[in-house]
């Protein structure tokens, strides 16, 4: 039998092991003796090996084909059985286990996360993309199988965990808190030159690269605001979002009354993701406990849509519906990787998001198969409005 002392054979599959996300998971997983049945990362071969022969998983998949026989060799004195690509993604997701803990970065996600809902398993989700893209797709694949997707987003886990104590009564707005980024306060010609690394710089979370970026643009806010929509069954006019730059409050929901509950701790990813794998039960947790004498004052601001194109575009992207939450998803995506490698400026992020959205066909009531055409067409805009 597996590790347990939360519940009886509580194990879980874990999609992205290498990432920010992934190896705070697996320090969750240290601590609480939770049993590891599957590893996946994108390329990074040696970490991957390292925590296979740390937490003994049955099987590991690396997503980037060119990887598949490195990591092969690397485990062949172990009985770990490897796989790879999407099929592999796929097929660990499928694995009957207590948790699938979706920690990819992207559209990638979007797949094995209905791959884990159709085998019957509940969902720790990371990978907010999949629920951007894909919708309703995935909320519908997830009632209909029955399934439970648990947030790992801290604002996500935050609204979560104030409507454990709901009792039934209805929610009438939900406060999303946002840090605001490394350039909050900053206007557009400020920006003009911001490099890689000034982006990289996020203030308060320890959280991978693509994340941050979209955490300096304030699309990762957008992103949110979606999740919170498709999560908590509410209107994204329910949804508002409030610049918080000390990140103590980590969201918080209103009800008719007018009384809002907030979840309030230190910024450690480490206490959600705990929490969307012991749910219901709440263990204690490696991260710092939260002082409120340490914390001091706490301000909140309005966001800044003029500078911040991209959540300006975002939000038409809401209210467009039907694939337009996934092309403005793709084209950010694409547009994000090029701008890391130095290829485009930080604010043409933002302009090339927009633009995509103006130019390219919206498909009302998307399938998987829309979803995926109105992703290549966005990843293509961009290549060709980068000028690549
Ligand atoms: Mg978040």
């Amino acid at each position: 039998m597996r590790l347990c002392g939360i519940t009886e054979n509580m194990d879980i599959v874990l999609l992205g092991s290498t990432g920010s996300i992934g190896t705070q998971t697996l320090d969750v997983c240290r601590a609480h003796k939770i049993g590891v049945r599957a590893l996946s990362a994108n390329r990074n071969t040696a970490l991957l090996e390292a925590q296979a022969r740390e937490f003994r998983p049955e099987c590991v998949c690396v997503f980037d084909e060119s990887r598949y026989s490195d990591m092969k060799a690397r485990l062949a004195d172990t009985y770990i059985k490897v796989l790879c690509g999407m099929e592999g993604l796929c097929g660990l997701a499928g694995l009957k286990c207590g948790r699938v803990v979706n920690a990819v970065v992207g559209m990638v996600g979007l797949l094995p996360t209905l791959a884990a809902a159709r085998a019957g398993n509940d969902i720790a989700l990371a990978n907010k993309e999949t629920l951007v893209a894909g919708g309703r797709l995935v909320t519908d694949c997830v009632r209909e199988n029955g399934v439970r997707l648990l947030p790992i987003d801290s604002e996500h886990s935050a609204i979560f965990q104030c409507l454990m104590g709901a009792m039934g009564n209805k929610l009438s707005k939900i406060i999303l808190t946002a840090s605001g980024g490394p350039f909050f306060g900053k206007s557009r010609a400020e920006l003009e030159s911001v490099t890689v690394e000034q982006a990289l710089k996020q203030p308060n979370w320890s959280i991978g690269a693509k994340i941050t970026v979209d955490s300096a643009t304030l699309l990762n806010k957008w992103l949110e605001l979606i999740e919170a929509v498709r999560l908590f069954d509410v209107t994204p006019d329910q949804v508002e979002i409030v610049v918080h730059r000390q990140s103590i409050i980590h969201s918080a929901v209103e009800f008719e009354d007018g009384a809002i509950i907030a979840q309030l701790g230190t910024a450690d990813m480490r206490i959600p993701i705990q929490l969307a794998l012991t749910y219901p039960k709440r263990l204690p947790c490696p991260a710092k406990k939260l002082s409120l004498f340490d914390a001091g004052a706490l301000t909140f601001d309005r966001a800044d849509e003029v500078t911040f194109r991209c959540l300006a575009a975002a939000k038409r992207a809401v209210t467009l519906d039907g694939s337009a939450p996934c092309i403005v998803n793709s084209a950010n995506e694409a547009a994000v990787a090029l701008f890391l490698k130095g290829k485009i400026g930080f604010l043409q992020i933002g302009d090339i998001v927009t633009e995509a959205l103006d130019s390219l066909k919206i498909i009302q009531n998307p399938t998987i198969d829309d979803i995926m055409s109105a992703k290549s067409a966005a990843e293509e805009f961009v290549t060709s409005r980068a000028g690549i």
